[in-house]
């Protein structure tokens, strides 16, 4: 029996989150709940249940086309044994790189990777930390670190071992069935609450998934 995931979204093709065309996978459920996360929509356990079997076969259509894949949460960690499985299923079947971001720091995952090598050629790690600046591509804070852990992962993301720039500016937005407009990207500090300021100052409301209780730097 196929090993059962819970997923937010799946999503092709994705041009913010790496270089290319990238196939998305965003994992539900994170117990890290950092301060100011932009995504609290992905912290709850037990929604989006399907298995990985039917994962594979969602996406392998794009496989031929995409340039890369980026596993995002939520917190892909949090499912260990199904993340494990999905990459080893989809290294079998791309030649594309593997992006994957986690909240948890390097010391805590290093194991778990070194376990299962040549799965994930780049990873960000650490959690969000709404204190620190954000001035760094691929990071949503600066204290998160960018790993290159395959001659694969340096070739597509060295690139992106540099200052944040325009470049990075940019969301992919999707609108889904009921009504949702779901942004994927890494938005500078305040960009949610500004889009929501001008449009609620045009007469729309807009809720956000971003962790509003704390003030945005
Ligand atoms: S930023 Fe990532 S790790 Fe932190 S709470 Fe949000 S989803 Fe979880």
């Amino acid at each position: 029996m196929s090993t059962t995931v819970d997923l937010s979204r799946i999503h092709f093709p994705v041009t913010t989150l790496g270089p290319g065309r990238r196939i998305g996978i965003w994992f539900q459920g994170c117990s890290i709940r950092c301060p100011g996360c932009i995504s609290m929509d992905t912290w709850v356990h037990g929604r989006g249940t399907t298995t990985i079997d039917q994962v594979v076969e969602a996406i392998s259509p794009w496989f031929s086309t995409a340039d890369g894949i980026t596993i995002s949460g939520g917190e892909p960690f949090d499912q260990r044994e199904a993340l494990f499985e999905l990459l080893r299923r989809i290294r079998a079947r791309t030649n594309g790189d593997i992006l994957l971001f986690t909240g948890y720091p390097w010391t805590e995952i290093s194991e778990a990777l070194a376990s299962s090598t040549n799965l994930i050629d780049a990873i960000v790690t650490g959690p969000f930390d709404i204190d620190q600046k954000q001035t760094l591509a691929l990071r949503g804070s600066d204290n998160q670190k960018l790993h290159l852990l395959s001659p694969l992962g340096r070739a597509q993301f060295e690139s992106f071992d540099r200052s944040v720039d325009e470049r990075d500016r940019t969301f992919d937005v999707m609108f889904d069935e009921n009504g949702d407009v779901w942004l994927a990207g890494i938005p500078a500090r305040g960009d949610f609450r500004r889009l929501r300021a001008i449009l609620e100052g045009g007469g729309s409301t807009l809720r956000i998934s971003e962790d509003t209780r704390f003030p945005s730097l």
